[in-house]
């Protein structure tokens, strides 16, 4: 039986496994390890990659996306609104930058609804936290003109979606602030924790240095409390190296993506990702291929029984259903949908063959013919 796993992590590494070696042997003879040439030199091509002035490398995307927000300004009391389909670290770094997180219902994309982000606005409400999530950016227009309206920060959660674009500007360069991840399974994933912030403005840039370095400014002056949050400098040349030919990443993951399409398109019980160029405001570089299934879970033990791996995102809880962490909103949409999402395997390690055999399974389940 052929086997399919969700993610092979130990491809990361055996797939450019002698790069990898070459650049460990090079930094460790180099004694490179904190703040050294290559993460400054990993900073400049990120940055330069998303067309933002800055780039900032940190130790994970939630502590990234905390700086984020305490660097473009959220404060103690404040709130910030965010869709409830996203991953728990969003909410924890609202809540550890002061802030209260506000999760709201997705569209039909799975993304954030602007409607609902309008209809959860507040005197308090500082900031709209939209999650870039699978790989897609959301509709940034109608964020940023509720944000002009109403004097909002926008802050992105842009962990999932490197290279992802709408209207051909990159995610993590709309709002005051963003972070992206390059946790192993990450579309740009390093062997380990990681992270970057991202701005283009250059007071935010300075603030969240100084609050990953101790507080100490660009001349080793302490300027304010901060912590110790960085980007290994291992890491970042490893990650340079990928990021050099992340443009193949890219296009085969939304060649995979339209192989998906085309042998599911006419399956009733699912419903898919938008297709790579369904729309010419949206290029989505497909972090996860996430679809809604009827008997999702007699789906997932199917395909398992069958050798092939699928993933509910957040374990299949949503910010809102979080009720230890005191969440009360009642998201009936989100609660709907969070019966029905699952994860088809998405990953570089993918072939053509995997995806006809994915695919044929799934057509089998459902009692189509091939
Ligand atoms: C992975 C992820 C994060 C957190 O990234 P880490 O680098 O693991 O801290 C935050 N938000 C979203 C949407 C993610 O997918």
């Amino acid at each position: 039986m052929r086997s399919v796993p969700f993610f092979n992590y130990p491809a990361l590494f055996t797939s450019q496994e002698a790069e990898f070696q070459r650049i460990f042997a090079d930094v460790g003879r180099r004694g490179a390890f904190i703040k050294h040439r290559d993460l400054e030199e990993f900073e400049k091509c990120l940055a330069s990659f998303l067309g933002v002035s800055h780039a900032l490398g940190v130790g994970n995307a939630t502590d990234g996306l905390e700086v984020a927000l305490l660097a473009a300004g959220v404060k103690d009391g404040d709130e910030v609104i965010l869709s409830s389909h996203t991953m728990l670290a969003t909410a924890v770094a609202v809540h550890f930058a002061g802030a209260k997180p506000v999760p709201v219902e997705c569209g039909p994309d799975h993304l954030i609804d602007p409607a609902a982000v309008e209809a959860a606005v507040t005197p308090r409400t500082r900031a709209i936290m939209p999650t870039q999530l699978n790989g897609r950016t959301c509709d940034m227009d109608a964020l940023g003109r509720i944000a002009n309206t109403h004097g909002l920060l926008i802050v992105e959660d842009a962990a999932q979606a490197l290279g992802s674009r709408f209207k051909g500007r990159c995610a993590g360069s709309f709002g005051a602030s963003a972070a992206i991840s390059f946790y192993p399974a990450k579309v740009l994933g390093c062997m380990g924790d990681g992270g970057a912030v991202v701005t283009n403005d250059s007071r935010v840039y300075e603030r969240a240095s100084e609050l990953c370095n101790f507080g100490r400014n660009s001349a080793g002056e302490v300027v304010r409390w901060g912590f110790n949050s960085r980007l290994d400098n291992l890491h970042a040349a490893m990650l340079l190296f990928q990021l050099n030919r992340y443009d193949d990443v890219m296009r085969r993951r939304r060649e995979l993506a339209a192989l998906y399409t085309g042998r599911l398109d006419n399956v009733a019980e699912i419903g898919l990702p938008p297709a790579p160029d369904s729309d010419r405001d949206h290029f989505d570089i497909y972090q996860n291929y996430e679809i809604e299934a009827e008997h999702r879970n007699e789906l997932k033990q199917y395909l398992m029984d069958r050798g092939i791996g699928t993933l509910i995102q957040w374990g299949g809880q949503a910010i809102h259903q979080l009720k230890a962490l005191g969440f009360t909103q009642h998201l009936p949409h989100t609660d709907w949908l969070f019966t029905r999402l699952v994860m088809l395997p998405m990953n570089m390690s993918l072939s053509d063959d995997d995806v006809h055999y994915v695919c044929d399974n799934i057509r089998d389940f459902y009692g189509y013919t091939q």
